[in-house]
């Protein structure tokens, strides 16, 4: 191939019938320690002279490898020799990932199974040029990989991103109404697609992957550190609402009266059960200054069993319940996974949680389960390399040298 080319202009029905099924013969592929090219025939539906020409194209693209023949086959009458199984060949191509937080950039290039082949962690100094720091890590994988085979370039940060106004706006990174970073990312002078988009999905999109697919039909994943951002899994699939801006639970109003947030409202539940917000309330409580306390101190105050402590972790509980119940009585959902810094608060606050929750009458609530994630921290990066290897076939035909907001 390339598996990715920026020169299929304009699509047609027939490129796309064949990118799906390219994607299926992948994914079968990948889902296989080892597969023949009947089989692939028999799960896909499609004719065998189909499979046998995607499979050709995919070895010559270096994605997959044949592993030798199938034990006990005998000699197909087509081809005068036994069948040969395939494998993913996992370093024919990789996805570059870019992850910004408030202190840090991490960078990971993955393989085509997901595995990390690089990372670089790099703090950030204020002020900070986001595209440059950006453009760094992304030239410094690039110089990892052979030409061509690097998939793509995926970015993910914690930040509503206007698809329509073209702007960042974010309660923890600094680009409040940026929009040098999309005009950047749509310039990068590379033949892949990328992607932007909000690390809370990316975190969503991988702790779903660590479930059986029976296992949660609706989930929902509240990222709680730095700011409270929230993925919402609907009947399988991401939903991301009208404008891709769903799962802002983080401003949804608990006290009208409430705290000032700096999204220009007051009483959001981020400014009560973020780890910043939760130091406030301890240092109110202790009379002390928020910025000289550790979130760590704070929960090795918590499992001392400091009075202060214990307070702060019960409002907090009781604040996060009632934003997690309002979102479970418009959306259903069975499952609600706590992500982030919030885990470090271990399993007695979750039990607050659970006992605010199911002191109503709300059936939804009392049905639904409360978890920390499987998954951790990195789980960002993990998810970004899994939504662009799942969706990378797809993306190769209609975003093709463009931007691509999730
Ligand atoms: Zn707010």
């Amino acid at each position: 191939m390339p598996l990715i080319s920026a020169k299929q202009k304009p699509i047609t029905d027939q490129q796309r019938i064949k990118e799906s099924n390219l994607k299926f013969i992948f994914d079968a592929i990948l889902r296989s320690e080892a597969v023949s090219r009947s089989e692939l025939a028999q799960r896909s539906g499609l004719s065998p002279t189909t499979v046998y020409s995607l499979v050709d194209e995919m070895i010559d693209g270096g994605v997959v490898s044949e592993i030798g023949a199938e034990a006990g086959a005998e000699e197909t009458a087509k081809v005068g020799r036994r069948p040969q199984l395939l494998r993913i060949n996992s370093e024919g191509a990789f996805i570059a990932c870019a992850w910004l937080s408030r202190a840090h950039i991490q960078c990971q290039l993955f393989d085509l199974k997901c595995n990390v082949v690089h990372t670089r962690r790099k703090r950030l100094s204020q002020p900070v040029d986001y595209n440059a720091e950006i453009q760094s890590g992304l030239d410094e994988m690039r110089g990892l990989v052979a030409p061509g085979r690097l998939l793509g370039l995926c970015v993910a940060l914690p930040a509503v991103i206007g698809r329509k106004n073209r702007q960042l706006n974010s309660t923890v990174l600094h680009v409040e109404g940026d929009k040098s970073m999309l005009s950047y990312l749509e310039a990068i002078p590379l033949d892949m697609p990328v992607v932007l988009g909000n690390e809370s999905i990316f975190y969503t999109y991988a702790e779903k992957a660590a479930y059986s697919p029976s296992d949660i039909r609706n989930m929902l994943y509240v990222n709680i550190g730095a700011g409270v951002g929230a993925g919402i899994f609907l009947n399988g699939e991401i939903y991301m609402g009208s404008t891709g801006l769903a799962g802002e639970i983080g401003h949804m109003t608990l006290d009208m009266n409430g705290r000032p947030c700096e999204c220009g409202g007051r009483g959001c539940l981020e400014r009560y059960v973020c780890v910043p917000a939760i130091l406030e309330s301890y240092a109110q409580e202790k009379k002390i200054c928020a910025s000289d306390i550790a979130f760590e101190d704070f929960v090795a105050a918590l499992s001392n069993g400091e009075p202060a402590a214990e307070a702060v972790a019960a409002e907090a509980a009781r604040c996060l319940a009632a934003g997690i119940e309002s979102a479970i009585n418009l959306l259903d959902i069975d499952t609600v996974v706590l992500g982030g810094e919030i885990s470090l608060m271990g399993e007695p606050f979750l039990q607050q949680i659970g006992k605010n929750m199911f002191a109503t009458i709300n059936k939804a609530a009392s049905r639904c389960r409360v978890c920390y994630a499987r998954l951790d921290r990195g789980a960002c990066l993990l998810g970004m390399a899994k939504y662009f290897l799942d969706n990378v076939f797809q993306l190769s035909l209609e975003y093709a040298q463009k931007l691509y907001i999730i």
